[in-house]
């Protein structure tokens, strides 16, 4: 397994390509994470990471499945934690438990509120912001290397995209090496939300966070979520599409793939994939890729 950091891969000079996996809950789901970890194997990816559930409720099931996919992939992963539910020293007690298991990231997030809840309520004893997690992180723990998630249209949360970059840089302050994005569809969030970054003097990497527009009603769930752009064009061809499985596939690979050559050639890191759990849109673009010689060396 490659000992390098992710930060050291990226500056290497080398384009990183990750994906990231969540922890299955059914018999089927273990079965199509079994299956998909195991074909994306081939593309050899610089590292993957796996979600930490709502409200802690993967405590135990990211953990097996991280070691999961290191044992049985070789995989280098990055697992995810949050701070929903949990008092310091139960964070204290996962981070050993990582720390001993030879795992080197963590993705260090806060976490949506739980339930029908609008807002987060910390645990008595925990953290309210990912900046608490990260500085109890590199306090405790200081050789992890740290990824945190940053929003280029802002946290839905926030008042206003400034305070959000004000608060995203209280990350970086205490130790963040690495920013991964939410996903976005219009690569001028990307490249508008690096700038504001740069100004406010974030200058470690920010890795584009992806999703491969599949199915127009899932596309819309997420933007809406997110709050995130879904483009005029990208909704449209997907309606007219609707019915049509390849014509659906062939959108929303060149989609993606448009969107990844333009990133990388106008200086993204490299790229981050929410790929769901599954590989067959995955394995498509990644050919497309390859052919083209960006990211995927098969
Ligand atoms: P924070 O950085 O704490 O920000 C939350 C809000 O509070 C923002 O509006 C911010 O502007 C504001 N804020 C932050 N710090 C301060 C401060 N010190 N003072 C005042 N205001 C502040 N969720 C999961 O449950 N599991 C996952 O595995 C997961 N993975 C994710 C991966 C990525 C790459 C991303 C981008 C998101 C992921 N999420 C995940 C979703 C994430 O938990 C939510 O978006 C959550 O609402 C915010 O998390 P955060 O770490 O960005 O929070």
């Amino acid at each position: 397994m490659a000992t390098q950091t992710i930060i050291q891969t990226i500056a290497s000079g080398k384009h990183t390509l990750s994906l990231e996996f969540f922890p299955p809950k059914s018999e089927k789901a273990i079965e199509q994470l079994e299956a998909s970890s195991r074909d994306l194997a081939k593309l050899n990816p610089d590292f993957v990471s796996i979600t930490y559930g709502a409200g802690g409720s993967t405590r135990h099931s990211t953990f097996t499945y991280a070691e999961r996919l290191k044992q049985t992939h070789n995989y280098k992963v990055m697992p995810h934690l949050t701070c929903v539910g949990h008092s310091k020293s139960e964070l204290s007690e996962i981070i050993q438990q990582y720390q001993q298991a030879g795992f080197k990231t963590l993705m260090a997030l806060r976490g949506d509120p739980q339930g029908d809840a609008q807002s987060f309520t910390p645990h008595p004893d925990g953290f309210q912001y990912a900046n608490q997690l990260v500085d109890f992180i590199k306090s405790q723990f200081p050789n992890f290397e740290i990824g945190v998630g940053g929003y280029p249209e802002k946290h839905p949360e926030a008042q206003s995209q400034a305070s959000d970059i004000l608060n995203l840089k209280k990350k970086i302050d205490v130790g963040a090496d690495f920013i991964t994005t939410q996903l976005f569809y219009n690569n001028d969030h990307y490249y508008r939300f690096v700038e504001h970054c740069r100004s406010a003097q974030i200058h470690c990497p920010i890795i584009p966070g992806l999703m491969i527009p599949t199915q127009l009603e899932r596309v819309e769930r997420f933007c809406n979520f997110c709050q995130a752009e879904l483009p005029i064009a990208l909704k449209s061809a997907l309606a007219s599409a609707h019915g049509d499985p390849q014509a659906l596939h062939d959108i929303a690979v060149n989609w993606t793939f448009e969107q990844i050559k333009d990133l990388l050639q106008n200086g993204a890191p490299g790229i981050h994939l929410y790929i769901m759990n599954q590989s067959k849109f995955m394995l498509a673009l990644a050919e497309k890729l390859s052919e083209a010689n960006f990211l995927v060396h098969q």
